[in-house]
C-alpha cells in the first residue's frame, strides 16, 4: 500500500480499532521516567517485585533522587531561586484510588514527593504551598535542612556575578577599586578554592543558561495498576514563589487508572499552558499511542510561538507516558543539545523488570543544528 493510501485508509478507521491496532503487551511491571531516572527506576522495579503499590513504587524511586546532592535539578543540591533559596514543587497521583496530592515553592524540606503523598493521604485537600506546605512538613516529622549545597551555592553567585546594570557593573563582583580585574572563572575559583575546573565551567555554564530539570517517574504493574509522580527544585534563578509545571495536577503529572499515565520536564510555563499531560492522557484514551499522543502535545507547544523555531530553540521540555496495556513512550521538542561542547540527545529511563535500568531516546519534533 503506498504510504498515501495507507494514511487514508487509517484516519478512516474507528477510533477503537486503531488503538486495537497499536496495542501494547499488556499489564506487566513497567517503570519510565526522565533521563536522570536510571536509579528511580531500579528501586521503584524493586518495590513492584515485592508486590508494592505503584505510587510507593516511584516515590521510593525519586526519594533516591531527592536525596541525592549531585542532582542540581531536584531536591537537595537543587539550583535555588534568584534570591539563593531552594524551593521545592512535587505532585503524586494514585490510579487505583484516582486521588492526587501536591505541594509547591516548599523550603528546607528534602523529600517533598513523600510530602506530597501525604497530602493527598492525610488531608481533605489536593495542593499546599509555601509557608502552610512547611507547617504541614513540620506536623508531621518532616526534618527541616538547609537544601543549598556548596555546589548550588557557587552556581548561584556566578549567576549574580554575571547580571551587569547598563554601565556593565555589578555589585556582587570584586569592586572597581580591585587591584586586579578577574576573569568569572578566575573570581569563582578564589571563592571557592577547592572546585575543579569542571565545576566551576559547569557553574558558569548554568549561570549563564539557567536550566531546567526534574524527575517525573511512571510505574504500571501487572494487575494494571498505574501511578506518578513529579518532583523538582524548577527553574534555576526563578523569582521566589514561581511554580512551575510539576506539581501541577494536568501539566506536570496526570493519571488516569482507565487509560494511563503522563508526565513532563522542562520549561513548566510552555507545559501549563497547554495542560500537557491531561492532555497526553486523553489522546491516548482516543486511541493515539503513548508517542503520537506526546508529539501532539509538542505540536501544540510549538503552534503557541506559530513554529517559531528561533523561539523554541530557547528551550527544552519533554513528556512521558505510559499506557495501562505496557506500551510506553516518550518525546522531545528537540533531538537533543550542545552543552559545553559535547552533543547529548534527549532520552528517558525504563525498566521493565527484566535487568538494569536503560536510557532510550525520544522521539522528538525538531532537530537542532549540531555546531
Ligand atoms: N518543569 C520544571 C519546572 O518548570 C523544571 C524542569 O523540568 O526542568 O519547574
Amino acid at each position: 500500500m503506498r504510504r498515501r493510501d495507507w494514511l487514508m485508509a487509517n484516519a478512516a478507521l474507528p477510533l477503537a480499532a486503531r488503538a486495537a491496532q497499536n496495542a501494547g503487551p499488556g499489564p506487566t511491571n513497567l517503570v519510565v521516567s526522565s533521563a536522570n531516572g536510571l536509579k528511580a527506576c531500579a528501586k521503584a522495579m524493586e518495590v513492584l517485585k515485592a508486590g508494592g503499590d505503584t505510587l510507593d513504587a516511584v516515590v521510593a524511586g525519586v526519594t533516591l533522587v531527592e536525596d541525592d546532592p549531585n542532582d542540581t535539578s531536584v531536591g537537595y543540591g537543587g539550583l535555588p531561586n534568584e534570591e539563593g533559596v531552594v524551593e521545592l514543587d512535587a505532585s503524586v497521583m494514585h490510579g487505583p484510588t484516582r486521588r492526587a496530592g501536591s505541594v509547591a515553592a516548599v523550603r528546607n524540606i528534602k523529600n517533598v514527593a513523600k510530602l506530597a503523598k501525604l497530602v493527598m493521604e492525610q488531608t481533605d485537600h489536593i495542593m499546599l504551598v509555601g509557608e502552610g506546605a512547611l507547617r504541614f512538613a513540620r506536623a508531621w516529622g518532616f526534618e527541616e535542612t538547609n537544601l543549598l549545597t556548596e555546589r548550588a551555592r557557587m552556581a548561584w553567585i556566578a549567576w549574580k556575578q554575571s547580571l551587569r546594570d547598563r554601565e556593565g557593573n555589578n555589585n556582587w563582583t570584586d569592586g572597581l577599586d580591585s587591584p586586579a580585574a578577574l576573569q568569572a572563572a578566575e573570581r569563582l575559583k578564589k571563592l571557592f578554592p577547592s572546585a575543579s575546573d569542571e565545576l566551576i565551567a559547569w557553574a558558569l555554564d548554568v549561570a549563564a543558561h539557567p536550566p531546567t530539570g526534574t524527575i517525573n517517574c511512571l510505574a504500571l504493574n501487572a494487575r494494571g495498576e498505574i501511578s506518578g509522580v513529579t518532583t523538582t527544585s524548577g527553574l534555576a534563578w526563578k523569582i521566589p514563589g514561581r511554580v512551575g509545571d510539576s506539581p501541577i495536577i494536568g501539566a506536570g503529572l496526570y493519571v488516569d487508572q482507565d487509560v494511563g499515565a503522563a508526565g513532563s520536564t522542562g520549561r513548566g510555563e510552555e507545559n501549563i499552558r497547554i495542560a500537557g499531560a491531561h492532555t497526553i492522557v486523553e489522546l491516548m484514551r482516543q486511541g493515539m499511542t503513548p508517542r503520537e499522543a506526546c508529539l501532539e502535545a509538542l505540536r501544540r507547544i510549538a503552534r503557541n510561538f506559530r513554529n517559531n523555531t528561533e523561539l523554541l530553540n530557547r528551550f527544552d521540555i519533554n513528556f512521558y507516558a505510559l499506557r495501562r496495556d505496557g506500551l510506553y513512550g516518550a518525546a522531545s521538542l528537540w533531538d537533543g543539545r550542545m552543552r559545553r561542547g559535547y552533543w547529548a540527545d534527549s532520552q528517558f529511563a525504563v525498566n521493565d523488570g527484566s535487568g538494569e535500568s536503560r536510557l532510550e531516546k525520544c522521539a522528538h519534533l525538531l532537530e537542532r543544528k549540531r555546531g
